[in-house]
């Protein structure tokens, strides 16, 4: 019997998600949904059929539809990722635009990204403020890979990328604006053995212990980094807002605040730092 993208499409439908199951037709036939709904007629040839067939079995057995395409749709851009990389997610979204409420659209400044993984927000900021001078630092060398081919295929190049761990390849630069969306998620988090996570790099997630260790180390190191005023911002779990601030407190920022995403759960919280005014006699 041939089979036809209607006919493809019904057979998935029963085991998958129908608009997973449109998502990976039209990775494998590498058309847009506009010619799938028009040529619901079209027969797959047998290698087609085939390659559709493996994906849907290795979608049911849980593997991300992002890893399974090779993109995922950010902000408002397209991004690949492997599974080298975090699926960028929507609720990150809003560490951009609070970003890019901070950057001037016609002056230059420094941004640092810290773990940009696929690069989603150190790119997205570059792309925006075509001005600005990003640097995007990952300990992965396979996450910066990606991250450089995402640079390439969306013709950014405003961003440096650096190995290393946090602020560890920088030397004495000043940012205006630090941004991360560090592993936050506790070691043995119920979570990790759920969904997409569980093809997820360890890395990216979970920072040891109670999960806020590289929370920590972000925030302790971040003021000798940062120009006088410059601020930093982090994406944090649903129930790190409260230490988040104590802990940007600690280390002398100000005017801290947590902001809400999406879901209504409080998910970026920053502060900005001042050097000490010089006593003046
Ligand atoms: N928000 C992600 C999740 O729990 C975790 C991302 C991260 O650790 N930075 O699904």
């Amino acid at each position: 019997m041939q089979l036809t993208i209607a006919r493809a499409l019904q057979g998935a439908r029963c085991q998958i998600d129908d608009i997973e199951a449109r998502l990976l037709l039209q990775y494998v036939l590498n058309i847009n949904t506009v010619f799938l709904t028009a040529y619901s007629d079209f027969v797959l040839n047998h290698e087609q059929a085939d390659s559709f067939q493996l994906l849907v079995a290795r979608r049911i057995a849980g593997e991300p539809i992002a890893y399974l395409i090779g993109e995922r749709e950010f902000y408002d851009l397209t991004f690949k990722v492997t599974p080298a990389v975090l699926i960028p997610r929507p609720e990150t979204e809003l560490l951009v635009e609070l970003a890019l409420s901070r950057i001037p659209v016609n002056q230059a400044c420094n941004i640092l990204d810290l773990g940009t993984g696929s690069g989603a927000i150190a790119l997205t900021i570059a792309k925006h403020r075509p001005l600005a001078h990003v640097t995007a630092v990952d300990l992965s060398p396979d996450a910066l890979a990606v991250a450089r081919l995402n640079a390439e295929k969306l013709k950014v190049d405003n961003v440096r990328m650096l190995a290393g761990s946090w602020f560890d390849g920088l030397d004495q630069e000043k940012f205006d604006l630090i941004v991360s969306n560090p592993p936050y998620v506790a070691d043995g988090d119920p979570h990790l053995e759920q969904g997409d996570l569980r093809f997820e790099p360890r890395l990216a997630l979970t920072a040891v212990g109670d999960g806020l260790a590289c929370i920590r180390q972000i925030i302790a190191n971040a003021p000798q980094f940062l120009v006088s005023g410059g601020e930093l911002l982090l994406e944090h779990g649903y129930d790190q807002a409260a230490i988040c601030q104590q802990l940007l407190a600690e280390s002398n920022f100000i005017n801290i605040f947590s902001h809400l995403d999406l879901a209504g759960i409080l998910r970026v919280s920053g502060g900005q730092h001042y050097d000490r005014p010089l006593a003046t006699s």
